[in-house]
């Protein structure tokens, strides 16, 4: 009998009727000879009402109660879920991540998972429970609930599924596996039967919000075949697995997009050692993460750099530059609040030559200017105003022919 991991996101829970329609599944997967571990999201919207329940009582709430505050989302759904389970006959047990001892650090927000206590979900499993659990917290240990994230729910059903050894990991959604992109954004965009865990690791940092990005850490690290399924509609969804050689060999696996980065740029700094490690040493004294960076040769003796941050940190990362102008008393901060990140992901790109190429031609054709670009082995990435992100995934899109077959 196998040991299966699944976990229903906020969509998928989103009303009494969806839950009851969970408990069905759960028990259909039951039936087929499985213990089941179930992880579950807040109701739809729930989380996002907490967030401002909370930003309207202080600004910024204490990290440590908006934690507390926002772990009640997912403490509603494994009660509910529990319940329409023992009401179909079903013995189950919900737990929150505090009881199952999910340890994570301190870092209240975007806590980690570093330890998970299984006996007690063993001894259920042994008893013909289903055992489900709340997604997204853990408690540090201090004893203080702590949170992993926004989408954290993803990584804690895969890392229960290392813990425990499970066979997969699904993750039912409101989308029928990943896309070649965003199926919101493209609505002819196609389903991956299969990808391998660094494309999906791409795209997930790359802005694919699918997943969580650690999830597919997890899942990497400790080999858990990840499935993406929808939760409303059979079918086989998409699995994610190590590198194998019955994968497809597409030269881009998909797109995609970051619409949560800003750009900055101190003008006119001196030319010379040390200036960069200056510069980002006050950003990262600040806690604050750089994603792409760009230093341009300049003709008098002085540079422009150039990095993007999250927006989130953006006024505070223009203030630390200001600060920086004003004590070397000479150059200038520019900033840019409206600009987005469109990549292309695909293992296929280690061997193959020209595709930054196409790239390029094809955004050129649309007028769209090209702000930033970055490279690694298997993937491009470019920065563009934001009005071009729907045309320019769409043209990506078009250019390398990843729609569906008519
Ligand atoms: P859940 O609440 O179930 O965790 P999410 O909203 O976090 O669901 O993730 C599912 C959403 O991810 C889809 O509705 C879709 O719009 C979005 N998405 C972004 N990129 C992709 C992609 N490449 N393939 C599929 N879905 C994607
Ligand atoms: N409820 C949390 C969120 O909305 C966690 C999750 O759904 O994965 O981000
Ligand atoms: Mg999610």
């Amino acid at each position: 009998m196998a040991l299966v991991v699944q976990k229903y996101g906020g969509t998928s829970v989103g009303s009494t009727e969806r839950i009851a329609a969970v408990a069905e599944k759960v028990m259909a997967t039951r039936s087929q000879g499985h213990d089941v571990i179930v992880v579950v999201s807040a109701m739809s919207g729930e989380t996002n009402r907490l967030v401002a329940l909370a930003n309207s009582i202080a600004d910024p709430p204490n990290a440590r109660e908006f934690d507390v505050l926002l772990a009640t989302g997912e403490q509603v759904t494994i009660s509910l879920l529990s319940m329409a389970l023992e009401a179909r006959g079903c013995r189950a047990r919900s737990y929150t991540g505090a009881q199952v001892h999910i340890l994570t650090d301190n870092v209240h927000t975007k806590a980690r998972i570093l330890e998970i206590d299984d006996q007690r979900i063993r001894a259920d499993l042994a008893q013909g429970r289903v055992v489900v659990v709340a997604g997204f917290q853990g408690i540090d240990a201090e004893g203080n609930i702590t949170t992993l994230g926004r989408g954290g729910s993803d990584t804690t059903a895969v890392a229960l599924a290392a813990a425990l050894n499970g066979s997969e990991c699904q993750i039912y959604t409101d989308v029928d596996g990943v896309y070649t992109t965003d199926p919101r954004v493209v609505p002819d965009a196609r389903r991956l039967d299969k990808m391998c865990f660094e494309e999906m690791l791409e795209m997930a940092s790359l802005g694919s919000k699918v997943l969580q990005i650690r999830s597919v850490e997890f899942a990497s690290k400790y080999n858990v075949p990840l499935r993406v399924l929808s939760s409303f509609i059979e079918g086989p969804g998409t699995l994610i697995a190590p590198e194998d050689e019955t994968m497809e060999q597409a030269l881009i696996s998909g797109i995609a997009f970051n619409r949560d980065e800003a750009k900055l740029t101190r003008v006119g700094v001196e030319d010379k050692p040390g200036i960069a490690a200056h510069i980002l040493g006050h950003i990262a004294d600040a806690n604050i993460e750089v994603d792409m960076i760009v230093q341009n040769v300049g003709a008098d003796g002085t540079t422009d750099f150039t990095f993007t941050v999250h927006r989130n940190d953006y006024q505070n990362a223009f203030s630390i530059l200001e600060n920086h102008v004003k004590a070397l008393g000479s150059g200038e901060v520019r900033g840019d609040e409206h600009i987005v990140k469109i990549s292309l992901v695909g293992v296929g790109m280690r061997s193959h030559a020209g595709i930054a190429s196409t790239m390029f031609k094809a955004l050129a054709d649309e007028g769209i200017n090209i702000q930033m670009i970055s490279t690694s082995e298997i993937k491009i990435s470019v920065v563009v105003h934001e009005k071009y992100l729907e045309l320019g995934v769409r043209t990506l899109h078009a250019a390398f022919g990843l729609e569906q077959a008519a």
